[in-house]
């Protein structure tokens, strides 16, 4: 991480530390297989990690995302929303060897759209909008067919984010009565596969014991090992209150535990405020606020980047085994599978003489047959040569006999 200063997961300090070289090599790979499998339209039989927002609308889910990412490209805001699934690859350019040209660049690509490269993140939002209107209609509805997104960029780490739309209670425009059913269906599908990490966004400036976010990831992960309890909006609270006790877990006990983030507002959106200069305000925020200093490690963009990504590598170290082998098993079978077709030979003369071997061993075999010779011949019937004399005495010679 040369450059600190960036303002992404990448240029969070920590991230150097301990798990980050495991994760950048894993994490590829890992993501290459998810592209294959949504493209053969199957449900992987791999189980691979990634990681949710889940939580009401509004809450800041995609806000998060954002931040994570450093790039302002989310549809997001009060009257914008996520309206269906849309899968994000954060793919770091800077490591590839020949780095060197292009390295620096940072652009988008859709799956729906393959080999164009979108260079203007607003145009990454324009085009997002205008896939989800394509599918989910100009209406507030809602559609279940994922949008897929990859960011190629030196400033992110390697990671698999869906952003999925927010529990709303109350049908709008052209939602159904049932929208909230259809909603948290929609969510679980993604969150009950126990290789996807939650990120279970709850705003601070809500009632936070009566977590839609808390409430459903729980449904998911009773367990509680594979969610992580992002609370927003810290800046907004009531005056006199703070969050502190539920960082702490005191509130609802979480495993893997909570970050406290402090994302851009409104205004700060409409005035077109930086996702870097927003992260300096956030850290000036919790430096600024005494009951959060001794809890500097639950607080802040940089440290959900770099939870998350101790507990992705540890995600996948758990997961290689049965992946490796699922892939001997099948290494075996399609080895035992060329082993049928013989050995490759490259000389010319040595084809020529392995082809001769086949054709004589095929007349050979044609010719016991029409001898009698043949061992797997049937016993029970007529076959071979012997079938042949039979057509041409019986057959053959009674229906010249009849036409005669
Ligand atoms: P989503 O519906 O859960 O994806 O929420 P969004 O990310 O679209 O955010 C909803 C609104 O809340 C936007 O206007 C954001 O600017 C605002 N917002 C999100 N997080 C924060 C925060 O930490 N502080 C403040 N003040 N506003 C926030
Ligand atoms: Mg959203």
């Amino acid at each position: 991480m040369a450059d600190e200063s960036l303002p992404s997961v990448a240029a969070a300090p920590p991230m150097s530390s301990n798990a980050a070289p495991l994760g950048h090599s894993v994490i590829p790979i890992v993501n290459k297989l998810q592209d294959i499998f949504a493209r053969l339209g199957s449900s992987s039989t791999i189980e691979l990690p990634q990681v949710a927002v889940v939580g009401s609308q509004s809450s800041g889910k995609s806000s998060v995302l954002e931040a994570l990412v450093g790039r302002d490209f989310l549809p997001r805001g009060s009257d914008i929303c996520t309206r269906r699934p849309l899968v994000l690859q954060l793919l770091q350019t800077k490591r590839k060897p020949d780095g060197a040209a292009g390295a620096d660049e940072e652009y988008g690509e859709f799956l729906h759209l393959p080999g164009k490269r979108f260079y203007n993140f607003n145009d990454i939002r324009r085009e997002i909008q205008a896939e989800t209107d394509k599918e989910a209609g100009g209406n507030k509805g809602v559609s279940d067919k994922q949008i897929r997104l990859k960011i190629f960029s030196p400033n992110v780490l390697d990671i698999t984010l869906v952003d999925l739309p927010g529990i709303t209670k109350v049908p709008v425009g052209d939602q159904p009565s049932d929208i909230e059913a259809r909603i948290r269906t929609m969510i679980m599908s993604y969150i009950k596969l126990p290789s996807c990490l939650i990120l279970a966004v709850t705003p601070a400036n809500a009632d936070l014991a009566n977590s839609d976010a808390l409430q459903i990831a729980g449904n998911a992960d009773p367990d509680g090992y594979r969610t992580i309890g992002v609370i927003t909006k810290l800046d907004i609270m009531d005056r006199g209150t703070d969050a502190r006790n539920f960082l702490l877990g005191k509130v609802i006990p979480l495993r893997l535990g909570y970050i406290g983030v402090v994302n851009r507002s409104q205004e700060d959106i409409m005035f077109n405020r930086t996702i870097k200069d927003a992260l300096v305000a956030e850290e000036k925020f919790f430096r600024s606020r005494p009951v959060y200093s001794d809890i500097a490690d639950r607080c802040g963009v940089p440290q959900l980047a770099k939870k998350l990504n101790q507990i992705l590598v540890q995600h996948i170290k758990t997961l290689l085994p049965g992946l490796k082998s699922r892939i001997s098993a099948a290494l075996v079978s399609t080895a035992k599978e060329h082993a049928t077709f013989g050995e490759i030979i490259e000389s010319k003369a040595g084809q020529s003489a392995l082809l001769l071997n086949i054709l004589a061993k095929y007349s050979e075999a044609f010719s016991s047959l029409i001898e009698g010779k043949n061992e797997e011949m049937s016993t029970a019937e007529l076959s071979g040569g012997a079938r042949i004399h039979y057509i041409f005495q019986s057959i053959f010679v009674k229906s010249l006999e009849v036409c005669l």
